[in-house]
C-alpha cells in the first residue's frame, strides 16, 4: 500500500520519527510492524530498500502511522529516508508480527526497552492510556544517556497521570551527558532488576523485552536465572542493531 510521507519529528538525541498517510484506512494492532520500502537509494546499501519498523504509534491515533528510528550515517538506507521531502511516497506492507497487546491481555505486564526498542511499547501504552482501559503495566527503559530517551516527556507524563502506569528509566553511561541524571543507573541486569522487582520469580505478570538482540538475549537469560518461566515471556528483536 502506498505510504505517503506527511510529518518529520526529532524524538531525541539520533532518534526522529516519520509520519504517513496510508492510501486506505489500515486495522493493526499496538506492537506490530511494517515492512516499508523506499522508492530509490540516494545513498547505495548492501540490505536495499526495505526494512522492518514498529509502527510506534498507536491504532488509536488515526489517520497516519509513525515509524521511529535511530537515524545512522553508515545506513544508506536511513540517510536516504532522513532526507525524503515531505510528500514522497513509499511502499509499506503489513501489518505483521504477534509482539502485540490485544484488549483482552489484561496483564499485569513488565516491559523491558533497550533504546529504541521502546517503539512497540510507546505504541502499546498510548493505546492503553486513550482507551483507558484497567491493564497494569510496569515500563523499564534503558539508555546510554539521557538525551537519547525517545517520548520522554509523554512517557512522564502517562505514568504521572495514570496509577495503572508505572516507568522506571535508567541510565547507562551517566558521565557521557551534558545533563545531570538523578535517576537509576546501569543496564537492565541483575542488579537493576534485583533493585525494581525483587520477588520477580514469584510475580504473576507477563515479561516483554525490546531492543537489540544483545539486549533482547542478556534479559531472558537473565530472567530465566531469577526463576521466570519462558512461558512468561514475550520477546521482540531488533536485527541490524
Ligand atoms: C520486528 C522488527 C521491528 C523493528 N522495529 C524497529 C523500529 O521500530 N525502529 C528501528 O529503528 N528499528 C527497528 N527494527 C530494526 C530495523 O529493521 C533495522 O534493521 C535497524 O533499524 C538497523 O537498520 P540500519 O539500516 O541502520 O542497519 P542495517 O544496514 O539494516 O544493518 C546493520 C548490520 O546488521 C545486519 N543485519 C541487519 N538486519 C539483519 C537481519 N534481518 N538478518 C541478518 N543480519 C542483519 C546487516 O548485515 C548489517 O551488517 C526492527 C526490526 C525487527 C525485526
Amino acid at each position: 500500500m502506498k505510504l505517503k510521507l506527511v510529518k518529520k519529528q526529532d524524538e531525541a538525541k539520533g532518534t526522529v520519527s516519520f509520519f504517513w498517510e496510508p492510501e486506505k484506512k489500515v486495522s493493526y494492532l499496538p506492537g506490530q510492524f511494517f515492512y516499508f520500502t523506499l522508492p530509490s537509494l540516494k545513498y547505495p546499501d548492501p540490505r536495499g530498500a526495505t526494512r522492518h519498523f514498529t509502527i510506534s504509534s498507536s491504532p488509536t491515533e488515526e489517520g497516519f502511522f509513525r515509524l521511529s528510528t535511530r537515524i545512522r550515517e553508515e545506513s544508506g538506507y536511513k540517510k536516504t529516508l532522513n532526507e525524503l521531502p515531505l510528500g514522497t511516497g513509499i511502499e509499506g506492507e503489513g501489518p505483521n508480527g504477534t509482539f502485540l497487546l490485544d484488549e483482552g491481555d489484561t496483564g499485569p505486564h513488565v516491559f523491558f526497552a533497550g533504546g529504541i526498542g521502546i517503539t512497540p511499547f510507546r505504541s502499546i501504552i498510548k493505546f492503553v492510556v486513550d482507551k483507558n482501559l484497567n491493564i497494569p503495566i510496569h515500563l523499564i527503559y534503558s539508555n546510554s544517556i539521557p538525551e537519547e530517551i525517545a517520548f520522554r516527556k509523554e512517557i512522564e507524563e502517562w505514568q504521572a497521570g495514570h496509577p495503572n502506569i508505572k516507568v522506571d528509566m535508567a541510565v547507562s553511561k551517566p558521565e557521557e551527558s551534558k545533563e545531570k541524571w538523578e535517576g537509576l543507573t546501569g543496564r537492565i541486569d541483575e542488579n537493576l532488576i534485583g533493585k525494581l522487582l525483587p520477588n520477580i520469580g514469584s510475580l504473576n505478570s507477563i515479561f516483554w523485552i525490546s531492543g537489540p538482540p544483545a539486549m533482547v538475549d542478556a534479559v531472558e537469560d537473565l530472567l530465566g536465572k531469577l526463576g521466570v518461566t519462558s512461558n512468561k515471556v514475550r520477546s521482540e528483536k531488533f536485527t541490524g542493531y
